[in-house]
């Protein structure tokens, strides 16, 4: 017999837009969709939320760690389990764990445990992230230059060999490591390629969605940047309709009316969704970790190398959400699509995620008026 259940007495946004004094309802692990209070049906059992807000469970594609583990050093069907299991009390429900760039065994190993991972519907995971080893050392960021190197036939062959067991790979890349025959070949095989780490010139950043690049990875960092002259991968990007931009709202890595510039710029069908680049840190009390051998520091909300330079970020996803509406000309249902529906958009699996609507598992979340997380749902059951 199934479950039916009416979570009455909030605020509901689908993805698209507020209702009020509806219900949403829940069969099992899928949403049967969003009725006004006097229509549910009376084998619902109700279920009194008092006040707040529910919206569809936050999807994060660039999620380094959490729960102490970093996917690069962890690179295991336990590793990936906690790390879904560290942000689900932040709202995320579904995620694409995130390997920065390393050694082809360690590349190889990450891979074989999110075959494993998707084998097993591991709850939260949604696929893989390989942000690098192919990218420009000029803009490495936290990546270790030494295992930076150029795409060869090989790893074309490993990475749409991967696609066909990993139903949502994504590959952060840029034009100085990968030409654009090898780009058209990955988009082939199905593959969401997004650039990043690059100092590629706006030419060239063009050329490389032509030949099928959807996304940039982190909007402004480490990517060449906008000048009059020479407007650079974030001028592409900005100008370039469909495509969508991650991005880093901690209040660190972009300021916020470079923020609002791009909000202003992604109103087309490419929009910004916010990704956490979350290291190990998320849901512990660590005050430094170990990144290829180097030491991190996590301070004041920061993580950094002894250089200085950021190293991912020290961001959960409902902070995210509160930044963009408290800090940004976002209003809220823009900050809860960019945490949800916008993502869900550019991996198109908007049939089972993003929204409210029939069809959807039951991934929810419930936020007071301060955007804190009061309860979160996971495939229809309560997880927090
Ligand atoms: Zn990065």
């Amino acid at each position: 017999m199934s479950e039916k259940s009416a979570y009455i007495g909030t605020t509901i946004f689908d993805g698209q837009q507020m209702h009020h004094n509806s219900a949403l309802l829940l069969k099992d692990d899928r949403i049967e969709g969003i009725v006004a209070i006097d229509n549910i049906g009376s084998d619902y059992q109700c279920v009194e939320l008092n006040a707040g807000l529910l919206t569809s469970g936050f999807i994060d594609l660039q999620v380094n760690g959490g729960g102490g583990v970093l996917l690069n050093e962890n690179p295991s069907l336990d590793g990936l389990q906690t790390i879904c299991e560290a942000h689900l009390p932040f709202g995320t429900t579904a995620l694409l764990p995130t390997l920065i760039t390393d050694t082809p065994e360690i590349t190889e190993r990450a891979i074989e445990a999110a075959i494993e991972a998707e084998s097993l519907s591991l709850p939260g995971f949604l696929g893989l992230h390989l942000e690098g080893p192919h990218l420009s050392t000029i803009k490495k960021g936290a990546h270790s230059p030494n295992l930076i190197r150029r795409m060869s036939d090989k790893d074309i062959g490993i990475l749409c060999e991967a696609k066909r067991n990993i139903s949502n790979l994504l590959i952060t890349l840029a034009p100085e490591a990968v030409d654009s025959d090898q780009i058209a070949q990955l988009a082939a095989c199905g593959i969401h390629l997004s650039l990043g780490h690059s100092a590629a010139t706006a030419l060239e950043a063009k050329q490389a969605f032509k030949a099928g690049v959807s996304s940039v990875t982190h909007l402004f960092n480490a990517m060449s940047p906008l000048t009059h002259r020479e407007p650079g991968i974030v001028g592409a990007a900005l100008n370039t309709d469909n495509i969508y931009c991650g991005l880093i709202a901690d209040g660190y890595h972009v300021n916020s009316d470079a923020i609002n510039i791009a909000l202003k710029m992604k109103s087309g069908s490419g929009k910004l969704f916010l990704v956490t680049d979350a290291m190990s840190t998320i849901g512990t009390d660590q005050s430094e970790f170990e990144l290829n051998g180097r030491i991190v520091k996590r301070q004041d909300g920061r993580l950094t190398l002894s250089d200085g330079t950021l190293a991912g970020a020290d961001l959960d996803m409902i902070s995210a959400v509160r930044f963009m509406a408290k800090e940004t000309n976002c209003n809220m249902e823009e900050a809860l699509s960019m945490a949800s529906n916008y993502p869900a958009r550019y991996l198109n699996i908007t049939q089972e995620y993003g929204h409210l609507n029939k069809g959807a598992f039951g991934n929810f979340v419930h936020i007071n008026d301060q955007i804190e997380i009061l309860s979160v749902w996971q495939n229809g059951q309560k997880a927090q």
